[in-house]
């Protein structure tokens, strides 16, 4: 007989069998079909035949930069096509007259749990004007909001390293107040300088022993270059598993032959991609890098920020946007989706006890669907969200007091 906190009962997982789930200290003490739990008289919750999903993992988003919580705050284009730096300057001038980041970010991350996040990778700007003041902000709603997700901090330098003095030194100090991971932008698109971006970032983690990850949208062979580059650190610096590379649309540009030899690349360094299949814009070949043995994962990245109007936070949302602008029609391809919102994600975010698994945290979402396709194809509500066995949200709010 297993000694439980709680006992989930009729819980129907993504291969279709109906099983219990018994929860102990946050996390799955046991999960099969007829458990015999001892467990407190009203801590028995029958699920009956609901579909339970792990935790949806936001793989890459930006809890500083958007704008739920304060006023609607119109897309300004750029004044002749996309241009990161205009963006850049854009955002910093709308940000200027927004709500704290504090006020924002909380706002943001209970939208993303309402919808069934569980653990979360945001990226944070660290930059000559903004110092660390946007993340010291956004630690705080992590403290804040510990109960109700997991988030990991990227120092994120919006600005540039090469064109913006005095930015490694602060990525240092945001590494020792608490950020996980160290980022990067473009480094010939925005810096212009691909060794003086790079090196810093990598002798930076290193050093501290954490993770990269990279924000990369420069494009064709310069984009492959790049990559390559990145991956070369990466061995090197003996960083394989612990480096990420955001939108990478290179690898949707150049020839697939070129595409599926820098996939090798990324095989042998251990490096994720992110996609959020942005838009009207290319991206990489998902199933393909699958294929090839790439981990592919996903994140909303923006929203309704000063880069775009959308989002809802919701992870099976942006599965089934993935899968729809990647032609994935068939149920093997429909899983990929759902992989990169969850188990891939949780990959690349290194996180250990992570699924539907004895010995995993409790971290769940319960939804009206048969299996995992129906999940992303229907993205249905009302959802009910579990972190570490207890429930935060249910039906779109969050709850207090369980
Ligand atoms: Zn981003």
């Amino acid at each position: 007989m297993i000694e439980a906190d709680r006992l989930f009962q009729n819980a129907r997982l993504g291969d279709g069998r109906i099983v219990d789930i018994a929860i102990a200290k946050g996390r799955i003490a046991s999960i099969g079909s007829g458990l015999q739990v001892k467990v407190p008289a009203d801590k028995t919750i029958d699920l009956k035949g609901r579909l339970v999903l792990p935790g949806l993992v936001d793989g890459h988003l930006h809890l500083d930069k958007g704008f739920v919580g304060d006023a609607w705050k119109p897309y300004r284009p750029c004044s002749a096509g996309f241009d990161v730096h205009e963006r850049v300057e854009f955002e910093k001038q709308a940000l200027a007259g927004a709500l704290p980041v504090s006020v924002r970010a909380a706002a943001l991350v209970e939208m993303c749990v309402a919808q069934g996040t569980t653990q979360m990778r945001s990226h944070v700007d660290i930059d000559p004007q903004a110092g660390l003041r946007n993340l010291e902000q956004v630690l705080a709603v992590r403290e804040s909001h510990r109960d109700k997700v997991s988030i990991q901090v990227v120092a994120f330098p919006q600005s540039g390293i090469v064109n913006a003095p005095g930015v490694v030194d602060l990525l240092d100090e945001a590494i020792r107040n608490g950020a996980d991971l160290i980022g990067g932008l473009d480094p010939a698109g925005y810096d212009n300088d691909i060794a003086g971006h790079l090196d810093p970032v990598f002798e930076l983690a290193e050093r501290h022993g954490v993770g990269v990850d990279i924000h990369l949208h420069d494009g064709d062979l310069l984009g492959i270059f790049e990559i390559e580059e990145i991956a070369r650190r990466t061995k090197a610096r003996g960083l394989n598993g612990k480096v990420a590379i955001a939108h990478a649309y290179a690898l949707g540009q150049v020839p697939g032959d070129v595409a599926r030899r820098t996939a090798d690349r990324l095989v042998e360094a251990g490096i994720s991609i992110m996609s959020n299949a942005p838009g009207a814009h290319v991206f990489p070949p998902l199933k393909m890098l699958h294929e090839a043995g790439v981990n592919v994962f996903a994140g909303n990245d923006n929203i309704r920020d000063s880069w775009w109007p959308f989002g809802d936070g919701d992870m099976l949302e942006r599965a089934m946007i993935i899968a729809y602008r990647s032609g994935f029609n068939t149920d093997a391809e429909l899983a990929i989706a759902f992989d990169m919102v969850t188990s891939n994600a949780a990959r690349a975010l290194g996180l250990a006890a992570y699924g539907l698994a004895k010995g995993a945290a409790a971290d769940f979402v319960v939804v009206d669907a048969r299996h995992i396709q129906e999940a992303v194809v229907a993205r249905p509500k009302p959802r009910d969200v579990y972190k570490a066995g207890r429930l935060v949200a249910s039906n779109g709010a969050l709850v207090s007091g369980c």
